[in-house]
């Protein structure tokens, strides 16, 4: 088999997940594994984050929640938005956790029922993406409390700008308090509040209500550079692979398609078997590079869909070499962090990008 994988160290995830409960408690832990756990993979790191004190899931689909119950997790999964209406039966028979915002989704739900379904109410602060608007919310939740095949579980909100804008989380929280607050006026107990992703959980404690939902910070990664400065955070991702070839070449050759720049002097050039079919955007050709040896080494051309061509200079390589393409490699890193840097992007976007064509290798009690 091509020797190129993502290798996810599930002690870290567990690590993670201990540290950011350790520091939120006594709310509890919500790990987000959406999006197959940030690319990590859903099923290792939903158990790992268990194992770290996370006490319950959440995720973005209904076919996401599925493959978690399928693999046996008893824990609760909440669903981050509402699915089309016809989910309703599915997620009640997975004993999934809906998220509603609309009154014909509760509908659904409720039809669906075979007993009581318990449900979260979103409440939209500011994040304008789904929710239901604050002054909606006392409509929604009394129809939920008079349908007994309905149960009001827990009403959150999501913030649009933790990690920068601590104004607008601010007033968000304001916002989201005084729904709670009208609710419980109106003699209506929801017995859960959640509002806090990562930047929320870490950086406003009194954010954490109830419970917080941390997706990235479970991963090792931060929202912002600052975030949660006090919580240790092991970043559990590398990217891997090994040298499949080398050449010698002259100055002046120009390795790879479009024949973009000429070798500044004679080099070892070194394949490496890995491309952007697999996540290595073609948009680091220029300024990208990988780790082999523990040096930062540059590529010699064009990032191609299957491989890469690196510039080794006059250094030694052989094929067979390890090489890091995100990660740690003796005293040298490259960080999803400096990705994002050089893609314009964020570190949550280039952990999604490894694709599935890469195996997962686990990590468990160091080995
Ligand atoms: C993805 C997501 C989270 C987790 O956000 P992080 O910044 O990764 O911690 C929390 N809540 C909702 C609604 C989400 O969509």
């Amino acid at each position: 088999m091509r020797p190129s994988w993502v290798e996810v160290d599930l002690d870290a995830i567990a690590q993670n997940a201990a540290a950011i409960a350790a520091e939120v408690a006594p709310a509890t832990l919500c790990a987000v594994v959406k999006a197959d756990g940030y690319g990590h993979g859903d099923i290792p790191v939903a158990e790992a984050a268990i194992r770290g004190g996370a006490t319950s899931l959440a995720v973005a689909l209904v076919e996401e929640g599925v493959r978690l119950r399928d693999a046996g997790i008893e824990a609760p999964i909440l669903l981050l938005s509402e699915p089309p209406l016809g989910d309703a039966a599915r997620i009640v028979e997975r004993r999934l956790i809906p998220t509603v915002y609309r009154w014909e989704f509760a509908a659904a739900l409720s039809a669906a029922a075979d007993g009581p379904v318990a449900v979260h109410v979103k409440v939209d602060t500011g994040m304008h993406r789904v929710g239901a608007d604050p002054e909606d919310v006392r409509a929604l939740a009394e129809m939920i409390s008079a349908d007994s095949n309905l149960e009001l579980d827990g009403l959150w909100t999501h913030f649009a700008v933790a990690e920068e804008d601590p104004e607008f989380t601010k007033h968000q929280i304001a916002i989201f308090q005084g729904v709670a607050d009208d609710l419980a006026d109106t003699g209506v107990v929801v017995p859960m509040l959640h509002a806090a992703n990562t930047a929320g959980a870490l950086d406003y404690p009194e954010a954490r209500f109830d419970m917080v939902r941390v997706g990235l910070g479970l991963y090792g990664l931060r929202p912002a550079p600052d975030t949660g400065r006090g919580v240790a955070l092991r970043p559990a991702m590398r990217v891997v692979s090994a040298v499949s070839m080398v050449k010698r070449l002259s100055a002046g050759e120009r390795p790879s398609y479009g024949r973009r720049r000429p070798l500044p002097s004679d080099a070892a050039v070194a394949t490496v078997p890995v491309g952007y079919a697999d996540g290595v955007s073609r948009r680091l050709t220029d300024e990208g590079h990988v780790l082999i040896g523990g040096r930062r080494r540059h590529f010699a051309g064009s990032v191609t869909m299957d491989q890469l061509v690196v510039d080794m200079g006059d250094d030694d390589v052989a094929v067979g070499d390890e090489v890091v393409v995100l990660g740690v490699q003796g005293n040298a890193a490259i960080t999803a962090d400096d990705w994002a840097e050089l893609l314009s992007t964020i570190n949550y976007e280039v952990v999604c990008h490894f694709g599935p064509r890469l195996p997962r290798r686990y990590i468990r009690g160091g080995r």
